[in-house]
């Protein structure tokens, strides 16, 4: 075992004096209540080690002792249902935030248990071997490691077991012999191996129209939600975890202030999942690094969390991570890296920035796991631009990064429009492939509508700012349509309140029910102001306003009364066409 002596101690980084061989990113236990860190840097006998907790009354000559292996964590069935710290250590609830210095996991709990295999059988890394049920009553896979395989030589009858207790033992190719456990370690920034990435196609389904119907995330993409402060980035990502539809929910409180994470704590394990009615944190871990919590543990939250996710991926499920946010885990890098001297780049940054949020990124993927099942990782990382400028780093690098891009605007935040998603300062670079998808769950025109809409929000902000200068009125009557109909895009399909019993998860078919109504009056507006109706008299159509509040009003259990709305604006505008025609008539 190495060890070293401390010379120096600033904040998380400790310099140490070697009296035997240390690794690169290997873990290490410092000082009497063996702290957990890692060593970030090594120069002759001298190492500098990131300490994870706080090193308040740590002294010079304490010994730093390592592990010989680089910073792991243990994934098991404990996981689910519970919230723990940026180091996968338990949390235990709102009320203890914070756990004992040096504590590195968490005590075992029991499961039970059912082998499926038998003795005899040959395992291949990241096979299944038994199913395991928590409490909850919710059963996981246990999967081999991804690094080991081989014939099971025994494995444990059904019943309850720890979850660290060996429940199978292998005989590997070399004739030695391996035992499992329910779970199993492993180290958080090696990316967990896959037979191969498949190439997405379907898209995550959020409930949120303005990204489900206009700017789709891939199931196994990559998505991010820029906006300042109070656009409404929390109460997106909690929407998304409330109601995509992911089987699994690893959401990342990363740095945000301990009260906001309060009610992510407090709510969550109040809240019902949508699609079985149970509680929603059954199928959820929450890994929590308030900003005063030690910072060098927010750096490897991040890894922490992706490690959790594809962890879950390997039991062949749907997982979604929300890290929230990546601009404080960015700021903990640069922290870190200022106490490690390092040069500063772009926004005092470390150089490295960019290439650590490609390995944050890159870990989301829809996958044939070892074990030959699909399962997908998708990320949606918030950031936070100081005073909402986007070309900052941290946006700027990870925009390399995502495929779907949703940026919260403080204007439409301020007009209280939510979701906050700028239409026009937004994009999903995926959308495209997504059209088969809609088109076998019900609607086969949402490329078409899609675009459409895109262009009539397009046209909006350029139209406006023409009417800001020579007035509306005096617009071509096309053009005063065109502004009509998108403000009828967004109050009827993008305004969505999180907070809504019926609105706050919008189904795929309601979706597709609501961009085909919203079409549909574009249709028949087009066509009547062609005919010389002018667009004033569509805002006294008496169906507009159900229209408008379509999505407050129609839940999904009661889809039909969407075909009664298009009867109602069908008959509206056969209306409005005959005392137009008949006062052309007249005026004749
Ligand atoms: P941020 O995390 O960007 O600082 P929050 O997510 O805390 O902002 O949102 C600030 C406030 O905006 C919320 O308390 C809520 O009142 C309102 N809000 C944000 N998003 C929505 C939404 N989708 N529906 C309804 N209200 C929202």
């Amino acid at each position: 075992m190495s060890r070293a002596s401390i010379r120096s101690i600033s904040g998380p980084v400790v310099h140490a004096r070697a009296s035997g061989p240390f690794r690169l990113r290997e873990a290490v236990e410092v000082g009497p209540q063996g702290l957990l860190g890692e060593v970030v840097r090594l120069h002759d006998d001298d190492i500098v080690v990131q300490v994870y907790e706080d090193t308040t009354g740590l002294r010079p000559g304490v010994d730093v002792v390592g592990r010989g292996l680089p910073l792991a964590i243990r994934l098991g069935p404990g996981l689910l249902g519970n919230i723990f710290d940026g180091l996968l250590r338990p949390l235990g609830g709102s009320d203890s935030a914070f756990v004992a210095p040096g504590m590195h996991r968490a005590p075992p709990a029991s499961f039970a248990f059912e082998p499926r295999v038998a003795a005899g059988e040959v395992l291949g890394p990241g096979a299944v071997f038994a199913v395991v049920t928590g409490a909850a009553g919710r059963a996981q896979r246990c999967v081999c490691p991804p690094d080991v395989g081989g014939e099971v030589a025994s494995i444990a009858t059904a019943g309850d077991y720890r979850e660290d207790a060996t429940v199978c033992t292998l005989r590997l190719a070399d004739g030695s012999t391996r035992e499992l456990a329910m779970g199993h370690d492993w180290p958080v920034r090696t990316p967990r191996p896959v037979r191969r990435r498949l190439p997405a196609d379907a898209p995550l389904v959020t409930g949120q129209r303005v990204i489900d119907s206009l700017f789709p995330v891939a199931q196994g993409g990559r998505a991010a939600v820029p906006g300042g402060f109070g656009t409404g980035k929390t109460v997106l990502l909690e929407a998304l975890a409330k109601g995509c539809n992911a089987d699994v929910i690893v959401y990342l409180g990363c740095g945000e202030r301990g009260n906001e994470m309060a009610g992510v704590l407090e709510e969550f394990p109040q809240l019902t999942d949508p699609k079985s009615g149970r509680p929603l944190m059954e199928r959820t871990v929450i890994i929590a690094n308030t900003s005063n919590m030690p910072v060098a543990a927010r750096e490897a939250s991040i890894y922490c969390a992706i490690t959790v996710a594809e962890y879950f991926r390997d039991q062949g499920l749907d997982v979604a991570l929300m890290a929230d946010s990546t601009s404080r885990w960015a700021e903990a890098l640069r922290e870190v890296s200022g106490r490690f001297g390092e040069l500063p780049g772009e926004g005092g940054y470390p150089a490295y920035l960019s290439s650590r949020l490609a390995d944050f990124y890159e870990r989301a993927a829809l996958v044939e796991t070892l074990g030959g099942a699909r399962g997908s990782v998708t990320v949606i990382g918030a950031i936070s631009p100081p005073s909402g400028d986007l070309s900052e780093p941290v946006t700027s690098h990870t925009k390399r990064y995502v495929k779907a891009f949703w940026t919260l605007d403080a204007k439409r935040a301020q007009a209280r429009f939510y979701p906050a998603v700028h239409p026009l300062q937004s994009y999903a670079e995926d959308a495209r492939d997504f059209a088969p998808w809609w088109a076998a769950n019900g609607n086969g025109d949402w490329l078409k509508l899609r675009r459409r809409f895109l262009t009539l929000l397009d046209d909006q902000a350029r139209l406006e700012r023409m009417a800001r200068i020579i007035g509306k009125d005096a617009l071509p009557l096309r053009q005063q349509l065109t502004l009509f109909c998108a403000d009828l895009v967004n109050d009827a399909l993008l305004r969505q309140s999180a907070f809504s019993p019926v609105d706050r998860v919008c189904s795929p078919r309601r979706q597709a029910l609501m961009m085909r109504l919203v079409g549909r009056f574009i249709d028949l507006a087009e066509a009547a102001v062609a005919a010389g109706v002018h667009p004033d008299r569509l805002a006294e159509l008496p169906s507009l306003r159900p229209l408008q509040r379509m999505g407050e009003d129609i839940p999904d259990a009661e889809l039909a009364r969407f075909e009664t709305l298009e009867a109602n604006l069908d008959r509206d505008f056969a209306e409005v066409m005959r005392t137009h025609e008949a006062d052309d008539a007249t005026h004749r």
